[in-house]
């Protein structure tokens, strides 16, 4: 599971600003590195480049010098590993991604017309939004992204690249048949218009145009899944994880994405990278770990997969870590195949402290929690929250990323071995100091206290939220005896029904005096800044990212106005939250913080109920009444009010290179840097790590 940005949390710099840097400064002062923020903040520009919706961001890799060779080696050879799967996340996203995107840097590099015409521009921008997402359909709202110049000049750029090494297959043997293949595809709004349709009433699975499934209905998925299924193991593989699903002769079928199967070439490639890294492994753990990684993306066995998370889970003590494989599922309508991603990273011991602190109460929140007895775990076990130095991200984390993580996702293996839970700790600074640039709070606050309240607590809120939604909500809550995993029960609902459990248990508690005490915050205004935070975003401002007429689809946003809505609703008569009107603007007002808490308690009780139970009915109510449906008023409003603030909807970043420094073919050091171009970092991407053939 993963936590990803609530659009527009304000930032500032504060006290919590001010000690995070000194924590930085601190770091730079006892390794002397050339990457720390503080003494090259001036010149290290975090914004890359902004089109369309979206803006391109850059990270570092504060205390990378401070690591042993054989630490900087084995993050080489893991962020290599990481690399080596850009082509999966591309065809796992659209069966035609990844000719259309061979077909658009034929063009960046070879196009040999006018490149000042101002359709060159509208070309581009088009590129850098497929590229942003990893295929043609947006990576949030996941609906199609529709060029704005116009079939003619889409032929006049095909016809312009003499020199290009256009895609050939027997469906389009040269580039005139080439452009006439893709036209319909990149041009006709209707055809293959989601990427993940979550509607209600509709075939989840024809209806969404990802290449998880091919010829196959829902029914016909469920149908396959059912009789594999033993409602008495107690120890599940997680069905379909790893394969697409298709007809082979009539008969569905499933596909493995494995060495020698489906997605080989890229997976071998994969494995050169993390056998390397496991004869530089820091310990026997780790080593073990790895190896599992392998055995596993060599056969594709579910069990193997299980046996890695586990010893995976275990190694806690390694300075690295990596996630690797196909791990989460949010791309998938059925939330039963996951997509390719990696996130290569080393701990940072200074802010590892503060989620420590937290996560080693565990047990005291569960028992303190307001969800039924019956719910309730009776021994958390393994909760194991760290903040990590993030050196790369691929597949599905990049360029957009999540700011927390929290895996593995198969419940029983959280129950009976433990989680990890980490934040992205150099991942939040960047987006910290870019949003200490612009910032929605003065125009959507409602009066100075809020304004203050944000600035001053924004930031440490915003992180211990993250916290708390990780370390303790996703880990917190058990399942009645027999009752399905929540994708089997939940189905659609799951995702936004887990989001929003682990939000309310983070909004519970970080109202609660428990938290000064264990000395993480200085007073309960954070968790009224949370609050007001919360509901402004959760009722407002993330309106910003639908269009006209649109409502919620993306799990997050449905959880955080499931939560604010519901909470709005249900404090009504007693003017918990208000709604008010000033100078023809809307704004909500948080009344009665300690009542808005107990109304997020009930909340949680019950979404843990339904959880528990496996309650779809109830999951479907709750969720098609409160986190769907938008006012259409209010959308055009917020838009509106957000044309005067500079900044975009949705960030994503560049990634650092790991530079092996050679002598006599060993490895004596790593370097590390730092790129700012984005159109030339997806074309080496494209160009160095090309692994799979275009079949579609
Ligand atoms: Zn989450």
């Amino acid at each position: 599971m993963r936590t990803i940005r609530k659009p527009y949390l304000p930032y500032f710099s504060s006290a919590f600003m001010a000690l995070l840097i000194l924590t930085f400064m601190l770091n730079a002062c006892q390794n002397g590195s050339q990457d720390a923020p503080t003494s090259k903040t001036e010149e290290f520009q975090v914004l890359a480049d902004q089109f369309a919706d979206l803006q391109v961001l850059r990270y570092r890799i504060p205390g990378f010098e401070n690591l042993s060779l054989q630490q900087k080696e084995l993050l080489y050879y893991l962020s290599q590993a990481a690399r080596s799967g850009h082509d999966i996340i591309w065809d796992q996203n659209y069966k035609h991604n990844l000719v259309i995107r061979k077909t658009l840097e034929n063009i960046v590099e070879h196009y040999e017309g006018n490149r000042k015409d101002p359709r060159w521009e509208q070309f581009m921008v088009y590129t850098k939004r497929v590229w942003f997402s990893n295929g043609i359909h947006h990576h949030y709202s996941t609906r199609k992204l529709l060029p704005e110049f116009d079939t003619t000049y889409w032929n006049t750029l095909i016809q312009g690249c003499p020199k290009a090494n256009f895609p050939i297959t027997p469906a389009y043997a040269n580039p005139s048949q080439l452009a006439a293949f893709l036209q319909p595809i990149m041009f006709d709004p209707k055809r293959d218009a989601k990427r993940v349709n979550q509607e209600a009433g509709v075939d989840l699975v024809t209806g969404s145009a990802n290449n998880f499934y091919s010829g196959v209905t829902q029914k016909e998925v469920e149908a396959y899944y059912k009789p594999l299924k033993n409602p008495n193991d107690t120890t599940p593989v997680w069905f379909g994880l790893n394969s697409r699903l298709t007809k082979v002769n009539g008969k569905v079928t499933e596909i493995p994405w494995k060495s020698g199967g489906l997605y080989g070439q890229a997976i071998d490639r994969i494995l050169f990278w993390l056998q390397k890294a496991v004869t530089v492994a820091e310990n026997p753990k780790q080593k073990k770990a790895l190896e599992l990684l392998i055995a596993y993306y060599q056969t594709g066995d579910l069990k193997t997969w299980d046996a890695y998370n586990i010893a995976w889970v275990q190694d806690t003590e390694s300075m690295i870590d990596v996630v690797n494989g196909f791990i989460e599922v949010y791309g998938d309508p059925l939330g039963m195949r996951a997509s390719y991603e990696s996130v290569v990273s080393f701990k940072d011991m200074e802010a590892t402290k503060r989620i420590k602190a937290i996560g080693d109460q565990a047990q005291w929140f569960e028992d303190q929690s307001p969800i039924l007895p019956e719910h309730k775990k009776a021994k958390v076990t393994g909760i194991s929250a760290k903040v990590i130095t993030v050196v790369q991200e691929a597949g599905d984390a990049s360029p957009s990323t999540p700011i927390g993580i929290n895996l593995p996702n198969a419940d029983w293996i959280r129950k009976m071995h433990g989680s990890k839970s980490v934040a992205l700790g150099n991942i939040v600074y960047a987006y910290n100091e870019m949003g200490a640039k612009g910032s929605s709070i003065q125009e959507f606050a409602w009066d100075q206290a809020e304004i203050d309240r944000s600035r001053q607590y924004g930031p440490l809120a915003g992180d211990l939220h993250t916290d708390l939604h990780e370390v303790i909500g996703h880990a917190s809550g058990q399942l009645n005896p027999g009752i399905g995993t929540p994708k089997e029960t939940l189905k659609q609902y799951a995702s936004t029904l887990e989001e929003a459990r682990a939000d309310l248990v983070a909004l519970y508690y970080i109202m609660d005096p428990k938290l000064i005490e264990l000395g993480v915050m200085p007073s309960l205004e954070v968790g009224k800044a949370e609050y007001d935070g919360y509901i402004r975003n959760g009722l407002m401002l993330q309106l910003r990212r639908l269009e006209a007429g649109e409502n919620l689809e993306e799990s997050h946003m449905r959880n955080r106005q499931l939560n604010a809505g519901w909470a709005y609703q249900k404090g009504l008569a007693n003017k918990v939250i208000e709604r008010r009107q000033r100078d023809g603007k809307t704004y909500f007002v948080v009344n009665d913080y300690q009542a808005l808490r107990e109304l997020f308690g009930q909340l949680l009780r019950e979404i843990q109920r339904i959880k528990s139970e496996g309650d779809f009915k109830a999951g479907q109510a709750l969720v098609e009444t409160y986190g769907v449906q938008v006012d259409q008023a209010l959308v055009a409003e917020v838009k509106k009010r957000f044309e005067s603030i500079q900044s975009k909807p949705y960030s994503g970043f560049i990634q650092p290179r790991l530079v092996p420094i050679l002598v006599n073919g060993q490895i004596k050091d790593v370097k590390v840097e730092y790129p700012d171009n984005f159109v030339e970092q997806m074309m080496e991407f494209g160009r160095e790590y090309a692994t799979l053939p275009v079949v579609n």
